[in-house]
């Protein structure tokens, strides 16, 4: 029998902090104030507070495994916590700020976060989330502190680390030993199609999705780039992106709270960005500053753009890159850390038509390394280029294997896969499209509508900017389609002209009945559409039907 002889290194965060403070130390963290002036440092300074942050927790009493919370836009000190709190033994709780504050609350609560590290301009905020029931046992603020503990003066009760040289004479902070199993952050679900839960990352759960999302067919980041992560990072890790810049060394600019597509063009156009991300409504926006004030930004030529969160509609794509720019479509979930498909088309399609390639970049795509999808429904697996719908279906070292608290064990199959809630089908080249979500889908007359299908073609009309399909109670069909459409600034288009749109696509009973020209579709948090919401304002729409 033969032994392995390599050396078994726990995958922790202390080895992305090392690398930041001792290779990448020289690489810059740019975050934009709230008053929009840029606040400059680099990674070894970061990775220098960062352990600070952690020894001033342990030495504030904070245990292995405990909850430290986060209320903060994206910037710098986020970035601290991030790699501090972990590196105390704690897991790192980001609240995400656009929920309800009873919602907060309740995650607050759930969680049993100990410490809180706010911005000063969330206080209000933080005021209301008290109100409605969350505690928390100390406070530390960003910023201007007012009456509350401030997070410098928390950096400043650090005391020097324990090492082997150390005098005995003066207090000093014991680090614990890391394992590559503890916890290290936890994210909610939000909540978009039922009750938030509980998601814990480990550390080595998130160096592996750190390592495989840098490569070049995953998200592609390299030291020579500069990424700046519009997704906030109380949203799923913003992507799991913040480590992956810290591992790689890339330059990361934070956009702090100024979201909007003027303030975002020129965060881009100044720092040089070379690559960013964001969910779709955030381009969305961006594309229509960019046709309405041409060469006013001069962004980086080729930036890459990484989309998720929802699907990017093709005609999107499409305008990007009439632009110079590049869309790259991805997708994840809380469950997934969150990447577990990319769509790039592969060298030997590359000379395929454009079409053909349009459509594939528009798909979900395909794993990366370690993760593995595949597609499900009571027949049982449905194969490639089989155009019928199933569950889809996944597994990896960064898929969770149960919710905080054990809740809904009903969405891991009993052979080890995570349902994802999500319905796809998978093409002849394995690319795998999402079709709808399963609570979304429509059943009308005893068949069934991909809603997002349906959307995704409206949203291919070029006088449609954004398109939801939902299905709506009918006394003789069950259910059956209404589309809400906000059209293009100065388009213009009838009801019947996009029906006959989608007609030209897919059999006649997957025609909305109804088109309703609105200003803007109701979103969640994480910037998706609200189709709870829109059922509810639509229940009676077909009530007095035949
Ligand atoms: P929520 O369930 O509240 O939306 P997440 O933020 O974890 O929680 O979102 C995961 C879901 O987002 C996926 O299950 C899927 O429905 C949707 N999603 C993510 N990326 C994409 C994408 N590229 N295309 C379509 N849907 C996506």
């Amino acid at each position: 029998m033969t032994t392995a002889t390599m050396m078994d290194v726990p995958l922790t965060i202390e080895l992305v902090l090392d690398r930041a403070e001792r290779w990448m130390s020289a690489s810059e963290v740019v975050s934009r104030r709230p008053d929009k002036s840029l606040h400059r440092t680099t990674y070894g300074a970061v990775a220098q507070r960062a352990r600070k942050l952690a020894r001033a927790l342990v030495v504030a009493g904070i245990q292995r495994g405990e909850r430290v919370a986060t209320l903060m836009w994206n910037h710098a000190e986020h970035l601290e916590a991030y790699l501090g709190i972990p590196l105390a033994g704690a897991v790192t709780h980001t609240l995400n700020l656009r929920l309800h504050p009873d919602e907060i609350a309740f995650i607050a609560n759930d969680a049993r976060d100990r410490f809180l590290i706010v911005d000063d301009v969330l206080l209000p905020l933080y005021d209301k989330i008290v109100a409605a029931g969350a505690s928390f046992e100390r406070v530390f603020v960003v910023g201007a502190s007012g009456k509350h503990e401030s997070y410098e003066e928390l950096l400043a009760t650090a005391p020097p680390e324990l090492t082997a040289g150390s005098s005995a004479s003066i207090s000093l902070a014991q680090l614990p030993d890391l394992a590559e199993t503890d916890a290290l952050g936890v994210c909610y679900t939000s909540g978009t199609t039922g009750k938030p839960k509980g998601v814990v990352y480990s550390h080595r759960s998130t160096i592996l999705h750190s390592l495989v999302a840098a490569l070049p067919d995953a998200l592609d980041l390299a030291r020579a780039d500069t990424l700046l992560p519009v997704v906030p990072m109380f949203h799923v890790n913003a992507w799991g992106l913040p480590f992956v810049a810290a591992m790689t060394g890339a330059k990361i600019v934070f956009p702090g709270p100024h979201l909007d597509p003027p303030s975002l063009l020129d965060l881009l156009a100044a720092e040089k960005v070379t690559v960013a991300a964001g969910v779709p409504t955030i381009w969305l926006g961006i594309r229509e500053q960019l046709d309405a004030n041409p060469g006013k930004w001069q962004l980086q030529p080729g930036l890459r753009m990484i989309v998720g969160g929802s699907a990017a509609p093709e005609q999107l794509i499409r305008d990007f890159d009439r632009l110079g720019l590049t869309l790259l479509h991805a997708w994840g979930m809380t469950e997934t850390s969150p990447i577990g498909l990319v769509s790039r088309v592969p060298p030997h399609l590359a000379g395929a038509d454009e079409a053909t390639r349009y459509k594939l970049r528009a798909k979900q795509g395909t794993p990366p390394p370690l993760v593995d999808v595949r597609v499900r429904n009571w027949q049982g697996d449905v194969p490639a280029d089989d155009k019928t719908n199933g569950e889809l279906l996944v597994r990896g070292p960064w898929v969770a294997r149960q919710y905080a608290g054990g809740h809904t064990p009903d969405r891991w199959t009993k052979d080890g896969w995570f349902r994802t809630g999500d319905v796809a089908r998978v093409d002849e080249h394995g690319f795998v499209q999402l079709t709808d979500r399963v609570a979304d889908m429509i059943k009308s007359g005893g068949e069934w509508i991909c809603s997002q299908e349906v959307e995704n073609h409206l949203m291919g009309h070029p006088a449609v900017r954004e398109a939801a399909v939902i299905g709506v109670p009918h006394p003789k069909w069950s259910e059956r389609p209404i589309a809400t459409v906000v059209l293009r600034p100065g388009a213009q288009a009838s009801a019947d002209e996009l029906r006959a749109h989608v007609g030209a696509k897919f059999a006649k009973f997957w025609i909305p009945d109804t088109i309703v020209f609105v200003d803007a579709i109701p979103r969640t948090s994480a910037g998706k559409f609200k189709k709870t919401e829109l059922r509810e304002t639509y229940r009676d729409h077909f009530k007095d039907e035949p």
